[in-house]
């Protein structure tokens, strides 16, 4: 039998399986205590745990890190993690802070399926789901690296986290639950690239978490050559499921656009997108595209950045301008992966 890690587990799972092993299932809230409240990731360092019981769950399970190879640090204090997992795989995770608040950047999968033609982390495409652990990891490893825990947790980093939905909505509510990380649904973020079926999902998990749609153009034949995903799931689409989810009430929508020198970032893009973020009464978020040197696309003017979020602001949308952190580490938006490729693969 393989062992698993048991961090996999969320708390109720972790009560069934103690009282499987014939234990009492208070046993099970002492090991998250030990896990999520001490950090002790060895069943041995767990002193009020009976010996028998600690026999038993050696044998059924580990608690598996993630070994740090390399923590550069930005000249805007952006902290870039590089982590290698069980079977060699890397990944990586950033933290970002910014004022009184710190926002740690988690990856969801080694690789991406979806192949935005303009971000990095496609271009070698897709490795692996990352199990519920190694999401959950990410956190323990960076905030015991820092020694003090993030304000704020995205799942912006590598990977689609709505085409590994099953182990992402698991460390959801793991990082949620009381019992373990105890992590508020309104500091969560989980960023797509516009998957409709997780969304509709997403939406029914009474998870009351952000959603942020990595959106970057307001129609179709321009988002489709942008983002393959959008042929699949084209705008008119995306557009009712966000707006649906929103409805489930408690929850943010933010919309992502990445502003593309002379690709999308003309008046008549910021036009066409003012009417879509007005009708989600969405929050917008533009990021000035960074270059990625195998890619064609050209970051933006300032001038064409500011016309833009003008033009916005004129057509009753209040957008932010969010500078892409830790360039110089290569930890910018879409730009993980790339200079340690060989090994993520
Ligand atoms: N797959 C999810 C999570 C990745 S989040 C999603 O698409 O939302 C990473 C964000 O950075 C996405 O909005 C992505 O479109 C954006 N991005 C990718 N490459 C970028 C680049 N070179 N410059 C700025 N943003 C980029």
């Amino acid at each position: 039998m393989k062992k698993q890690d048991i961090k996999n587990l969320t708390p109720d799972e972790l009560k069934k399986e103690i009282v499987a092993l014939g234990e009492k299932p208070y046993r099970a809230s002492q090991i998250l205590t030990w896990i999520y409240g001490k950090r002790v990731f060895s069943f041995d360092r767990m002193k009020n745990i009976p010996g028998s019981l600690k026999d038993k769950l050696k044998e059924r399970y580990l608690l598996g890190g993630l070994t740090l190879l390399d923590s550069p640090e930005s000249k805007d204090g952006t902290l870039k993690f590089l982590f290698e997992l069980e079977d060699g795989r890397r990944i990586e995770s950033v933290l970002i802070p910014s004022g009184g608040r710190s926002t740690l950047c988690l990856s969801a999968q080694v690789g991406c399926k979806f192949a935005c033609n303009f971000c990095a982390s496609g271009i070698r495409g897709f490795v692996r789901n990352l199990e519920t652990c190694e999401i959950l990891n990410q956190i323990v490893f960076v905030e015991n690296n820092v020694n003090n825990k993030a304000t704020n947790y995205v799942f912006m980093g590598m990977g689609e986290p709505l085409d590994n939905y099953e182990n992402v909505i698991k460390a959801i509510r793991i990082m949620n639950s009381p019992e373990c990380m105890n992590i508020g649904s309104r500091r969560i973020t989980l960023s797509t690239c516009g998957i409709v079926t997780g969304i509709e999902r997403l939406k029914d998990e009474n998870l009351k978490i952000n959603l942020s749609l990595s959106i970057h153009a307001a129609n179709d034949p321009l988002r489709s050559s942008l983002m393959p995903v959008n042929k699949k799931y084209p705008l008119p689409e995306l557009l009712i499921a966000c707006g649906n989810f929103l409805s489930g009430g408690g929850r943010m929508l933010t919309l992502e656009y990445v502003i593309i020198g002379g690709i999308n970032d003309s008046l008549k893009d910021a036009d066409e997108f003012s009417k879509i973020a007005r009708s989600l009464k969405a929050k917008v978020n533009l990021i000035p595209y960074s270059p990625v040197s195998s890619l064609k696309y050209k970051a933006p003017s300032g001038e064409s950045v500011r016309a833009f979020m003008d033009e916005l602001n004129r057509k009753r949308v209040t957008a932010t301008l969010r500078a892409s952190k830790g360039k110089d580490i290569n930890a910018g938006c879409g730009q993980l992966v790339l200079r340690n490729a060989e090994k993520m693969i």
